[in-house]
């Protein structure tokens, strides 16, 4: 087998599936380990799924997507600060934002290529680009910074074999957004060395404070940028798997052949569910984003006089990250104990990366209650292990 597709992703989430089997059991299990929506797909949207496949809506799809679709991505791309000249043109569906971002990068980078990443990051990034015969090239995002990126830490990163720039704002698993400003630095990055800025966005329908800026508005920008995007997050729709790309016509050329022979076009009876779903009122999605923002501040309270852990407050989207380097553990160590011992699942930080090693990322996806629940034993595994972890540096007697 090729090595190109090993990395954490595959073995990321196993806790994940660990936990789901203790929850069939029976045992009181909080699972916190998968960024899934607890909520349901609004009516609406199966709505138009379930008429289309009536009128027989089951036919092959215009590989690039359903030019109405299309339209409507693009004037929700320009609605969210893109680029003001953005057309369906611009536009190609695909199954979720994960099979964008793989044919982006297919379609993009060729062997020997470097994509210069900050870590933590999103899990599949990795396979993501190795598969293409490229190499990702990791920046530290500090964690005692706010896991902002330092754009010095980016130039220096940059060499002749660079292609593009990954940027995922907001941020998974941090929920960290990139200020305008700092969006100005990478671009003009860009710009400088002739690079492509490759733009994970599926969260950004979920920003509790401010705004999301697309880059490709910014001058000189729309012909080297791409943004990925999907309703997986922002409308429940996770296994609905509809996701796009946004970029220039020369790329949209190049996602349509490479579409022809992976996946000759999303089926056209979820195209009209997505239509359904831009179409919809913004009630659903406004009740789902103030829902995450009251779940974390109910985490944020409920750790606030914690001495042994510490919260990270996500500016957008749905996770979490706690902060558990006093308990002296590695975080894949206190993943383990805290759903062997105490009935939670989270993700180690370390499958994110090497920046993220002190921390665990939780999902809020449960209610209030159970979220304050699964603080309060997360606070309890984590004073016992340092406290052992004191005990065990005790110098004998
Ligand atoms: N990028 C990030 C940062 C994600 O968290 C996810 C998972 N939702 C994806 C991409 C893949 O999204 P989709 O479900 O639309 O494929
Ligand atoms: N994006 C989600 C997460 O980070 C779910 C991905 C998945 O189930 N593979 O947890």
């Amino acid at each position: 087998l090729t090595q190109r597709i090993a990395g954490e992703g595959a073995s990321a989430w196993n806790i994940h599936f660990r936990a789901k089997a203790r929850q069939a059991r029976g045992e009181d299990v909080i699972i916190l380990s998968v960024g899934d929506p607890d909520f349901d797909t609004p009516p609406s949207i199966v709505d138009a799924a379930v008429d289309s496949l009536r009128r027989g809506v089951t036919h092959y799809a215009d590989v690039q997507g359903k030019q109405a679709l299309r339209e409507r991505i693009a004037a929700y791309h320009r609605a969210h600060g893109g680029q003001p000249e953005t057309s369906a043109d611009h536009v190609a569906v695909l199954a979720g934002a994960q099979c964008g971002l793989y044919a982006t990068a297919q379609c993009l980078l060729d062997p020997g290529d470097e994509v210069i990443i900050p870590e933590p990051a999103y899990v599949t990034y990795e396979a993501v680009v190795q598969s293409t015969g490229a190499v990702p090239v990791w920046v530290s995002l500090p964690p005692d910074e706010g896991f902002q990126p330092r754009p010095a830490d980016i130039e220096a990163a940059i060499t002749p074999r660079t292609k593009a720039i990954l940027i995922n704002s907001p941020h998974n698993p941090t929920g960290q957004c990139l200020t305008p400003a700092m969006w100005e630095t990478i671009a003009t990055l860009c710009r400088k060395h002739d690079l492509w800025l490759i733009v994970d966005a599926v969260y950004a329908d979920l920003i509790f404070d401010g705004e999301h800026l697309s880059p490709d508005s910014l001058p000189g920008m729309a012909e080297r940028t791409v943004v990925i995007s999907s309703l997986s997050k922002s409308h429940a729709m996770t296994g609905w798997r509809l996701g796009w790309v946004v970029g220039p016509r020369p790329l949209m050329a190049h996602l349509v052949n490479l579409a022809l022979c992976m996946l000759y076009g999303c089926q056209p009876f979820i195209q009209d569910a997505a239509i359904a779903a831009f179409d919809a009122p913004p009630a659903a999605l406004d009740m789902m984003r103030e829902t995450y923002r009251q779940r974390r501040d109910a985490v944020v309270d409920t750790l606030r006089d914690s001495e042994t852990v510490a919260t990270l407050p996500p500016a957008a989207g749905m996770f979490m990250m706690i902060d558990i380097r006093a308990t002296g553990l590695s975080t894949h160590a206190f993943a383990d104990r805290l759903l062997d011992e105490h009935g939670v699942s989270v993700l180690a930080g370390e499958a994110f990366g090497a920046s993220a090693a002190g921390f665990v990322r939780l999902s809020l996806t449960v209610d209030a209650d159970r979220l304050r629940e699964a603080c309060r034993r997360i606070e309890r595994c984590a004073q016992e292990c340092q406290g052992e972890s004191r005990l065990a540096a005790r110098p004998l007697d």
